[in-house]
């Protein structure tokens, strides 16, 4: 594997991406399969959306479906994503929005999500930095510094009076989103209008008293970074001025989630760790073992993005705001900004003084995120320990020492942080470190992921770029200017494919370890499917994949305490607006998409 699988650093320099995608880490037929079906799905919408009766009928959608695969020949992801790219581009939805209508007629075949109608809603906007795609970005702070110039009355025109900016942040209410890393980004044009990204910072606060339900509400919102004449500090009071202000926050945090949340730091953290295990360890070394399942998919989905969705002329130059160069270098920024060893979820957490329920009591992915990261960790532990028994064992296993040296090597995986000195020494470092992992690999891509469809496929949720710049008074729009910001039907269109496509998804199942032995052969399916369908008990118990018959019962136990998580999150859900995205049942293993 060492001859055959390397590191290029050209492609997306100066970060570690696998220099090819081995042929066992090419996707399954059961993957292809999937993709096949959502891309129907998305012809037939297209079709609709031109009101082309005859051309939008099933037969029709199926017959594009098989020149899908011949056309793409390989019927490989990068081959796929083209297709999408140019149907689309070519399809009926052009021109200027005459209405938000414009945006729910785009859901035709594509079932349109529900909630898209009180997407203007001051708390709904609140509760998408805690709920939403980018739970990532929202952290607490003692109090304001002088970029933002908020005052008491405008808290206290949304708190009431009794409240004010010193006593919120010394009660650990006061919550900022801070967009600083998109300062100085260039917008790009590209394929035809102008766009516009800022640097904003909305400042949010949980309402005092000791009830359990207090949610954050707005406060105020600045578009760019430094306050001055033409770049005022907007309040829920100022009307349509506020509302075009929540679109520059929401066109901000879609960069951020896509650039620096989705892909920087789940599908590109797991990259030259996949590498990395491929080329040091043995397909039996227990460590291999159990992180394979987890690496389904990715290196292809990743070749498939860099190849393609983030290439000049691809679907993120088309529909982020940045030129290609910009959000490629916010992808790079925000990969070489995370350091591992930080990243463990309660101590990240506790460092955006997030973490304390009492202060902040309604954040949906934290809590989710927690059970199951202790979960996760439990299994982890437990298993490492069947091999693991000192830690003389580990640092005295040399395959294990050199997978960490290489993952974080500057002629390795470049990822920082990762050991200590490029080595582990204690069980405990070892089982944080494959904890995050799985956690990435599995629960965080999800979290980010999965909201592309249900949440990012309606665009005035969460538009990707705006295409009027910020407003800079507090008074003189009307409901033309809202709209005018907003992306126009092609890229409309395109968002909620992409959203689709990326969002709805569902390959493989954390918790579930299927026998990965068997052999991708097109001309071997039917043989393949039969002994599926005789191992699925086995699979189901992960038997097929682990030899050693010590896991079953840590690994029975991982099950477990995800069936009981599952049933935690429904009666959270039943107590609070839903948060779906961590149900166990919708997490996968690996990033595949
Ligand atoms: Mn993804």
């Amino acid at each position: 594997m060492r001859a055959a699988l390397g590191y290029n650093y050209d492609v997306m320099p100066p970060l570690a991406i696998a220099s090819t995608v081995p042929p066992d880490q090419q996707p399954s037929l059961a993957w292809l399969a999937e993709v096949a079906e959502a891309m129907l799905t998305l012809q037939v919408n297209s079709r609709k959306i031109e009101k082309d009766q005859e051309r939008s009928s099933p037969t029709h959608g199926e017959h594009e479906g098989i020149r899908i695969r011949i056309k793409s020949g390989a019927l490989n992801a990068a081959a796929i994503m083209q297709h999408l790219t140019d149907y689309i581009m070519d399809g009926g939805a052009k021109g200027r929005p005459s209405s938000l209508d414009d945006y729910t007629e785009l859901f035709q075949e594509v079932k349109r999500p529900a909630g898209t109608t009180v997407y203007d809603d001051d708390r709904v906007f609140a509760r998408m930095r805690v709920a939403g795609p980018n739970p990532m970005t929202i952290e607490r702070v003692a109090a304001l510094d002088d970029r933002l110039p908020v005052t008491d009355a405008q808290l206290q025109a949304v708190l009431g009076p009794g409240d004010s900016l010193a006593r919120a942040g010394e009660e650990g209410r006061l919550y900022l989103t801070d967009y600083a890393i998109l300062s100085g980004a260039e917008a790009g044009t590209f394929p035809s209008a102008r766009k516009y990204l800022s640097a904003p910072l909305a400042l949010f606060a949980v309402p005092a008293g000791r009830s359990t339900s207090r949610a954050l509400v707005p406060i105020a919102i600045q578009c760019e970074q430094k306050p001055g004449p033409s770049n005022p500090v907007f309040t829920p009071q100022d009307g349509l001025a506020w509302r075009m202000a929540k679109n520059v926050v929401r066109v901000a945090d879609g960069n951020v989630h896509q650039a620096s949340s989705h892909l920087g730091r789940t599908h590109l953290v797991l990259e030259p760790i996949v590498v990395a295990s491929l080329r040091t360890l043995a397909p039996s070394h227990p460590v291999s073992v159990l992180l394979r399942p987890h690496f389904v998919g990715t290196l292809e989905i990743n070749d498939m993005a860099q190849k393609k969705l983030i290439a000049p002329g691809g679907g993120v130059d088309m529909v982020l705001a940045g030129t290609i160069e910009t959000s490629r270098a916010l992808v790079v920024k925000a990969r070489e900004s995370f350091v591992f060893s930080e990243a463990m979820l309660p101590q990240a957490l506790r460092a955006r003084g997030v973490l304390d329920a009492d202060a902040l009591p309604d954040f949906p992915y934290r809590d989710d995120a927690l059970l199951l990261w202790e979960a996760i960790r439990e299994w982890v532990d437990a298993y490492l320990r069947l091999y693991y028994t000192s830690a003389a064992s580990v640092q005295a296993d040399p395959e294990l020492q050199r997978w960490a040296a290489e993952v974080g090597a500057a002629d390795g995986g470049r990822l920082r942080g990762f050991g200590r000195d490029g080595r582990f020494d204690t069980v405990e470092s070892l089982a944080d470190a494959i904890t995050l992992i799985v956690f990435t690999a599995s629960a965080q891509h999800a979290a980010v992921n999965f909201p592309q469809y249900p949440i990012m496929s309606y665009v005035p949720n969460m538009p990707l770029a705006a295409y009027q710049p910020a407003p800079d008074r507090r008074d003189g729009y009307g409901e033309p200017d809202l709209l005018e910001m907003l992306p126009p039907r092609d890229m409309a269109h395109m968002q909620l494919s992409l959203g689709y496509l990326l969002g709805s998804l569902q390959h493989t199942r954390l918790g579930v370890y299927p026998d990965l032995s068997t052999p991708r052969d097109p001309s071997g399916l039917l043989g393949s499917v039969i002994s599926t369908l005789e191992t699925v008990a086995d699979e189901v118990a992960g038997r097929a994949h682990f030899a050693d018959p010590l896991v079953a019962e840590p690994l029975a136990r991982f099950q477990k305490a995800l069936a009981g998580i599952e049933s935690t999150i429904e009666d959270r859900n039943a107590a609070r607006v839903p948060y779906t995205f961590l149900l166990p049942s919708r997490v996968p293993a690996s990033i595949n998409i």
